[in-house]
């Protein structure tokens, strides 16, 4: 037998145990993993613009700028398709998604124009039309259904408006599109053309490590917002 006061102690014990039990179980799924996927990459270098300046080198400083950004403040696990210069095939991206059974996947690219006078950002969601045939189709298949793209679309608003104070009046649009990305996959993707590397003011932007780093600050204060 215990004398009272160990009782207590061990009772004490117990509840505090429970406590860290339920606040870690909690933690774990608080926890929302992001997929950041930096598109092109290696031989696949994307649009060449102005200078020969390369959409995979854009794709992937902003989409390291955005997981530094994210990984303050906790409550993300931002997980990057590629983190270096290499080449990346597109069932690849895809599996590693599915793998990391993301709360959303944002694929970053840049764009080429017709003119050299294109400018802006743009965001694609994949089509609900296509998707509900798809589904029809396929059910089993894990064809986005309409909360995944009900997310891709709150998503795409927040980044709207966030990039909107910082390129004002240069948003072109939020557009549905077939997106090959996320085709078959479980999971809300949206894709974003960052802007034209093909005029000079879009190429010296994106290139620039600051424009990269305050696209990247919207765009994490977008995720944010999101969850
Ligand atoms: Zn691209």
């Amino acid at each position: 037998m215990f004398p009272s006061w160990q009782k207590c102690t061990v009772v004490f014990f117990w509840v505090l145990t429970l406590c860290f039990a339920g606040t870690a179980g909690y933690a774990q799924t608080a926890r929302h993993v992001v997929v950041i996927d930096a598109a092109h990459g290696g031989d696949d270098a994307g649009v060449l613009g102005v200078d020969g300046a390369a959409e995979k080198d854009v794709t992937l400083a902003v989409a390291l700028a955005l997981q530094k950004e994210l990984s303050t403040g906790g409550g993300l696990e931002v997980l990057l398709t590629r983190n270096t210069d290499r080449t990346l095939s597109l069932e690849e991206r895809k599996k590693f998604i599915q793998k990391a059974s993301p709360a959303l996947v944002l694929s970053l690219h840049a764009n080429a124009g017709f003119g050299k006078i294109a400018t802006g950002f743009e965001l694609y969601y994949p089509g609900f039309a296509k998707a509900r045939a798809a589904n029809k189709a396929a059910p089993a298949a894990g064809t986005p259904d309409n909360r995944h793209l009900n997310d891709t679309v709150k998503l795409a608003r927040l980044v709207q408006k966030n990039l909107d104070s910082l390129f004002p009046r240069q948003g072109r649009g939020l557009r549905e599109a077939g997106i090959p990305l996320a085709e078959g996959l479980a999971a809300p993707v949206l894709v974003m053309e960052m802007g034209f590397l093909t005029n000079a003011d879009g190429k010296k932007k994106l290139t620039s490590g600051k424009t990269q780093a305050e696209i990247a600050a919207a765009l994490a204060k977008s995720i944010r917002g999101f969850f």
